[in-house]
């Protein structure tokens, strides 16, 4: 995310929007990507992206494999290379690539000739997600530019954290990351946010509200007193909405830990809660990123474009 520009971005929603409608539909078939490889290749657990990106992928037309690979420490680094470099001998198009490790992604694709999406690289990025998030907003509120929004949680071990904050600056939004003094990385105001440890403060007059999972797979050592006092602080309840705007909308990535960083109430208020809506923007957005990168920028009829 950190590479795409503005039109770029809108570019790539412009085309999702396409794709919403099609899904929609009985009959959700294309053949853009009709003879084309797609090898989904996850070294870490997922539900929602792996699936979205499978149904994507065959919603194009395209021949989807799904590999799961667990990730042992010590081998990691040679795993890495000599897999890609296995399948690169398959000759696939695309290889839609999630890693426990940061950049690790990025290091996969200089090794292979075809394209690759990052599903999510360690704490550093998880681009289709803020993609996803930002179709659903510009849905719901018919802009990006301008908005405020606030991203809660915890914002150190977040990778949806970090594509967010590059995706809402370039284009023209407001980001506020709010967070326990433990999980706000310094300095991140260095990547053009504001930064709250009071979440009430934080949140006051947002139109987002963007909650974040406690990832305690990325935790080592002690963060938090405890869970209990995580949620009286920073879990996302009524009263502490009430400081955002009264439309603002709420959500979360998921997995969701209900209790956790968010009330179960909040999550599935029916008016504000788009955490379903993102969902299905998720496949939306990964059918438009396959496009482009396999298939071109073309009108969606022959892909060759
Ligand atoms: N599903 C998102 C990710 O893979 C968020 C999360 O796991 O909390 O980063």
């Amino acid at each position: 995310m950190q590479e795409l520009s503005r039109s770029d971005i809108q570019c790539i929603l412009d085309l999702s929007e396409q794709f919403i409608e099609l899904n929609r539909q009985d009959n959700k078939k294309l053949r853009d990507l009709q003879g084309r490889t797609q090898i989904n290749l996850f070294f870490e657990n997922s539900t929602r992206t792996r699936t979205s990106f499978e149904l994507a992928g065959k919603r194009l037309g395209a021949d989807t494999i799904n590999m799961s690979v667990e990730a042992s420490s010590t081998k990691k680094g040679e795993t890495l290379i000599d897999t890609a470099m296995t399948l690169n001998a398959m000759h696939p198009d695309v290889l839609v690539v999630r890693h426990p490790d940061s950049g690790a992604v990025a290091l996969l694709s200089q090794k292979v000739d075809c394209a690759v999406v990052n599903g999510g690289d360690g704490q550093h990025e998880h681009p289709t997600q803020a993609l996803l998030d930002a179709l659903t907003i510009r849905r719901r509120l018919n802009r990006l530019e301008g908005l405020t929004v606030a991203i809660a949680g915890d914002v150190m071990h977040s990778r949806v954290a970090r594509s967010n904050i590059y995706l809402l600056n370039t284009m023209g939004a407001r980001v506020r990351v709010i967070a326990p003094p433990t999980l706000l990385p310094s300095g991140i105001e260095r990547l053009g946010v504001e930064a709250f440890t009071d979440m009430r403060r934080g949140l006051r007059d947002v139109d987002v509200v963007m909650m974040l999972r406690l990832q305690r797979e990325r935790m080592q050592g002690s963060f938090l007193p405890s869970v209990r006092e995580y949620y009286h602080f920073y879990g996302l309840d009524h009263e502490k909405l009430s400081h955002a705007k009264p439309d603002a909308l709420i959500m979360h990535p998921g997995p969701m830990n209900r209790g956790v960083e968010i009330d179960t109430e909040v999550a599935d208020d029916i008016h504000r809660s788009v955490i379903r809506e993102q969902v299905e923007m998720g496949v939306a957005v990964r059918m438009a990123v396959l496009r482009l990168l396999v298939a071109g920028g073309g009108n969606g009829n022959g892909g060759d474009a």
